[in-house]
């Protein structure tokens, strides 16, 4: 996932009423917590306390040992080993690499499942750390550097400190926990489908089925202890396209003797543009179509036969989804035809859905987020990258939120963005990250069945 979150602060004045609710939640710590969750908190204070540090250490060691999506075999090791000592039930190799812990509490009650992404990018670190990355892999048939560019080190830290939490508070849980280490969360070469759906395919889901999943996401345009969420879409669905143009080679000197691809291609990147702009309802839902290569030709006064071009479509709306889907084959088909060419849009089937939150889930656990100990909760406005987390909340009600990770005192608006080669992850956000998911959990699990 690489998105920008910023502050949904004009969103909270009182006269957009359908959102006032949300933001009066998300500044009422008054909100009392469940009484058998407040008879857990000493014991979740100390043991999160405890465990912080190992955090930290856990993540300077996954950040100086990244693997590439499917490719986390010491990482899940890592994870699993450590889940089978805390006494969880494991189950390794879940969609390649994925690894299932599930630690059943001593009381009944209902499955919270908690979800970390493992996997890095190929990206070459250029982040001044004493454990920065040095590693390289092999991704699409090609050698590359490899980094933790996304923050996904800290997520497999966290979740493995919220596992020894829970572990340590396991005769008290009234429930089960469920955590889900996830592969290739950044998508996989020749759009294979891995990742959080494959997981799915392959039974993460499975006995036990979670009631609710949760997940945090490390982002670097929020300060450190600002733990951001919102209900409904938060993360955009992204799908990658290609449109292959078809004309017919001649001279450049005379065009009119072939059909020119180029020309015929640049009215489609065009055309494209006006999908957003003049054809769907922009008050419902925001939508970004960007046509991020355009290839043709070897030389200046050759018309070529053909030219090729890819890009990436975001949108919040399935509906819309599918409707701007439709629209961009009918005019790439019907501007190529116009010149005397041909043109077809090819959607890629690794496309991710967008990141819904449950109303009801995020209305119940926003205070919940108001009581994580020095984190910050607001309501953020939704991010336009993509994120595989939407696979998850398709099959039950699921709620993701965003934890800063510049430091306080810095602009996080102008902090190097996730997947930068510069991506600095400061390391206090992880202990609030550890905290956010062990609060949701025990929470939940302490307001019983729904
Ligand atoms: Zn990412
Ligand atoms: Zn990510």
């Amino acid at each position: 996932m690489s998105f920008r979150f910023r502050l949904a602060a004009p969103l909270c004045l009182p006269v957009v009423l359908a959102t006032a609710a949300l933001c009066a939640s998300a500044q009422d710590k008054s909100a009392p917590p469940p009484a058998a969750a407040q008879a857990m908190y000493p014991l979740l204070a100390q043991r999160l306390q405890a465990v912080e540090p190992k955090v930290i250490a856990w993540r300077r060691d996954i950040h100086q040992h990244p693997e590439l999506g499917n490719q986390e075999k010491r990482t899940a090791a890592l994870v699993a080993a450590h889940l089978k000592a805390l006494g969880f039930e494991v189950r390794e190799g879940v969609a390649v690499t994925g690894v299932v812990g599930v630690l059943k509490g001593g009381k009944p009650g209902p499955v919270v499942a908690l979800r970390a992404d493992m996997d890095a990018l190929p990206v070459k670190e250029q982040v001044d750390l004493p454990f920065a990355s040095k590693a390289r892999a092999t991704w699409a048939g090609k050698e590359v550097d490899v980094m933790h560019a996304c923050g996904h080190d800290g997520h497999v830290a966290m979740l493995m400190g919220v596992a020894e939490v829970m572990a340590a508070m396991k005769d008290q849980l009234p429930g089960t926990v469920k955590l889900v280490f996830q592969p290739a969360e950044e998508k996989l070469p020749n759009a294979e489908i891995g990742g959080a759906r494959r997981m799915l395919a392959e039974g993460a889901f499975d006995a036990p089925k979670p009631d609710v999943v949760f997940a945090a996401h490390l982002v670097s345009n929020l300060n450190t202890g600002e733990i951001g969420y919102k209900a409904g879409p938060i993360t955009a669905a992204s799908d990658a396209f290609r449109v292959s143009v078809k004309g017919r080679q001649t001279h450049g000197s005379a065009p009119w003797s072939g059909v020119d691809p180029i020309v015929l291609g640049s009215q489609i990147v065009l055309g494209f543009q006006t999908i957003a702009s003049r054809q769907v309802n922009v008050t419902k839902e925001p939508s970004v179509l960007t046509v991020g290569t355009f290839q043709a030709g070897t030389r200046y006064n050759i018309i070529p036969d053909a030219a090729e071009m890819s890009g990436t479509l975001r949108t919040y709306d399935e509906q819309m989804r599918k409707f701007i889907i439709q629209r961009m084959g009918e005019t790439a088909e019907l501007i190529a035809k116009s010149g005397g060419g041909d043109a077809h849009v090819h959607i890629e089937e690794d496309g991710y859905a967008a990141t819904i939150n449950d109303a009801a889930l995020t209305e119940k656990m926003a205070p919940s987020l108001a009581r994580v100990p020095g984190g910050k909760a607001m309501v953020v406005q939704k991010g336009t990258g993509g994120e595989d987390f939407s696979f998850f909340a398709q099959k039950v009600p699921g709620l993701y939120v965003v934890i800063g990770n510049t430091p306080v005192g810095q602009d996080a608006s102008k902090a190097e963005a996730n997947h930068s080669p510069r991506f600095y992850v400061d390391e206090a956000s992880l202990a609030i990250g550890t905290r956010t998911l062990a609060q949701l959990t025990v929470d939940y699990l302490a307001m019983g069945k729904p």
